[in-house]
């Protein structure tokens, strides 16, 4: 386990690494020492069991939407029932940390930029995620609000761990809800680091949710959610009014 120091926390999560993995593939953009944002990229439908409970087609390419900084929330920290919907559903998933800037052209370079890994909560107002949905409007009110991405504490990840066959559960007061293994992804983890990079430059720090498989359900205040893998040990959260 590794939990870096860092002058700057959210609610408890550590943030970006303080050091990043190669010094000369870091860009500019901050200052010597500085801890740099960080980005939650989050990855939809990315297991066929879970696209299927949901009436979606299986996506051609990664569905991808982002957090901010401000939904990181450590384990073990309350979770604030958000007051603007009603249907809050656990989506467990992989979480991927980025450790150096650049980005990835093919999946063969993928490795080089993963730091670390854990297990995390991709928290989503369904009902209001479902309204959304239909006016064919952004998910941000549905997925992005305070605290909806708990994460757990990181593990240092080097290629001798599979990332494609890590296998996870998700609880909630004590019932098993979702049991997954990451060999089911649509999209693994080095295409989804090559999709990004399409689009945005890595940045160390930068965290990614890597899709969330079938078994997605509603929370309710008082209940009790563990996340656990062998490759990563157990993490607790409890829905708080
Ligand atoms: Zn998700």
């Amino acid at each position: 386990m590794s939990l870096r120091p860092s002058p700057f926390s959210v609610r408890g999560y550590p943030h970006a690494p303080a050091r990043p993995k190669s010094d000369a593939a870091v860009g500019s953009l901050s200052a010597p020492g500085s801890s740099p944002a960080v980005r939650v990229f989050c990855i939809g439908r990315n297991y066929a069991g879970h696209a299927r409970e949901l009436a979606n087609p299986p996506p051609r390419s990664p569905v991808v939407f982002i957090k901010p900084a401000s939904a990181l929330l450590a384990a073990g920290e309350p979770i604030p029932f958000p007051r603007h919907g009603r249907e809050l559903h656990h989506e467990a998933e992989l979480v991927v940390r980025i450790g150096r800037a650049g980005r990835v052209h093919g999946p063969d370079q993928a490795a080089a930029f993963i730091d670390a890994f854990t297990l995390g909560l991709d928290l989503t107002l369904r009902d209001v995620q479902q309204r959304l949905k239909q006016q064919g409007l952004p998910w941000e009110l549905a997925k992005a609000f305070d605290a909806s991405a708990p994460v757990g504490a990181f593990t240092d990840w080097d290629a001798s761990l599979d990332l494609q066959n890590i296998e996870f559960q998700c609880r909630v007061n004590g019932e098993l809800r979702q049991s997954g293994n990451t060999a089911d992804m649509l999209f693994p983890v080095a295409r989804l680091l090559v999709e990004l990079s399409r689009v945005w430059t890595l940045q160390p720090g930068d965290l990614l949710y890597t899709g969330t498989p079938a078994g997605v359900g509603p929370l309710r205040v008082g209940d009790s959610i563990e996340l656990a893998s062998a490759a990563t040990g157990r993490f607790d959260w409890k829905v708080a009014a």
